[in-house]
């Protein structure tokens, strides 16, 4: 009788623990009130090539990561048309471009931008020689009926003409090689995974001593490719908390941090306007996870909540758009720390002059990433939207002061 007791309790012990790590083992999926379909879709692949109009003695190229360019032709003497679509529609209003342009003689020429039905210029040029970026004069700057066209100096040494900044794979990759070069008791440079087409997800795995129940703030990027200004902010964010002052030091002592810099590499190389190499806008996969990079970040945390026995706080996800803008959840009680979004707020207004929070707040319908953390784990979940032609210096000024005042916040916490 004792036997057959003890026998039934075993093998109800076995089946619960297989129950449970079978749970486990699968990602949970997050619900939210409006699904969207984000099974991968075709995209048109740019063909990478060296346009010319020879009469001119003009040429254009994209074979480089990060360019935008489908076609060139003459206009007329002094003008090409730049020919730029999206990599699948429907799309957002994000008209990327990027392309690199000469001439046999010096001289200044003109370039007027095509793109398909329903989209018009977004962006302003940025220009780039000897390496160095500029925006271009508003003197060179036409805008007729919402037709965009631009004066260029060109010559021949080449010019970028580009929507922003490139911030390639391997910008970023370098930029966080270095800031992680001399740190290695502290940041540790790990791979989530590869993009659908082969390209790293990286991860900085930032904490000191042991990583057991430390609590943890992720942070996120890159998601939508042309978004630099966004991950410039994120930059000056991430600089900040690892520069190893006395109120970094502090908050290491017990926190940890997740920072995922490229989280949609094939899309950022490919100069698309918003979409992975799976055609999907990876900002809307934060429930079912049906797109490879957002299914194994997702496994990267979650795998590390388990193992160590712990749980996401914060998670920040930094973006760019028209103006900055702190898109914040509305559901606070309850949450790993309701006061934080308020007093982190009233910071940023106390210590950055002139400078007054624009503050959206709602709750996500669709499955963005700060929906996931607030549904999936009770976290504070913020998108951190730096305005396209925010100036730099003020990008650094927030991007550096909120991460102060975070760090201030959570270590009193
Ligand atoms: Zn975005």
């Amino acid at each position: 009788m004792k036997y057959k007791f003890i026998q039934t309790a075993l093998i109800f012990i076995s089946f619960t623990c297989v129950f449970l790590l079978g749970s486990c083992r699968n990602t949970k999926k997050v619900v939210f009130k409006t699904p969207v379909n984000t099974k991968t879709k075709p995209i048109d692949v740019q063909i990478k090539q060296i346009y010319s109009i020879d009469d001119l003695g003009v040429y254009a190229s994209n074979k480089f990561d990060g360019a935008r360019l489908n076609g060139f032709e003459k206009k007329n003497d002094s003008t090409a048309i730049v020919i730029i679509n999206p990599e699948n529609q429907p799309i957002n209003k994000s008209a990327y471009y990027s392309f690199k342009a000469w001439s046999d003689l010096s001289k200044p020429f003109y370039f007027t931008f095509k793109y398909p039905k329903g989209h018009e210029h977004r962006y302003v040029p940025k220009l780039k020689l000897n390496d160095e970026w500029s925006v271009i004069d508003s003197t060179d700057y036409f805008k007729q009926d919402s037709i965009v066209t631009i004066r260029v100096n060109l010559s021949k040494d080449p010019i970028t003409i580009s929507a922003q900044e490139i911030q390639s794979t391997k910008h970023v990759s370098d930029w966080y090689q270095k800031i992680a070069k001399g740190k290695e008791d502290l940041i540790r440079i790990k791979s989530a995974g590869k993009s659908p087409l082969g390209r790293n997800l990286p991860v900085l795995d930032i904490y000191k001593g042991d990583s057991k129940g430390k609590d943890i703030v992720v942070l996120l990027t890159r998601q939508h490719p042309p978004e630099v200004t966004g991950y410039y902010a994120y930059q000056y964010f991430l600089e900040t908390i690892i520069e190893g002052s006395e109120l970094s030091k502090q908050f290491f002592e017990k926190y940890r941090v997740l920072a995922f810099p490229m989280m949609n590499p094939d899309g950022v190389d490919m100069g698309h306007w918003r979409h992975n190499s799976g055609g999907v806008d990876t900002n809307r996969d934060w429930s079912m996870y049906h797109q490879p990079e957002i299914k194994q970040v997702v496994k990267f945390i979650s795998k590390t909540l388990r193992k160590d026995k712990t749980r996401i706080l914060l998670g920040i996800d930094f973006h760019s758009t028209w103006h900055d803008v702190f898109y914040t959840n509305k559901i606070r009680e309850g949450t790993t720390m309701p006061n934080f979004i308020n007093d982190w707020f009233t910071r940023l207004e106390e210590n950055i002059p002139n400078y007054e929070v624009n503050e959206a707040s709602g709750n996500s319908t669709k499955p963005v990433s700060k929906g996931w953390f607030l549904y999936g784990h009770n976290a504070v979940g913020i998108t951190y939207e730096i305005g396209d032609q925010t100036p730099k210096d003020q990008i650094k000024l927030i991007g550096k002061t909120s991460a102060e005042e975070m760090m201030k916040i959570l270590c009193n916490h």
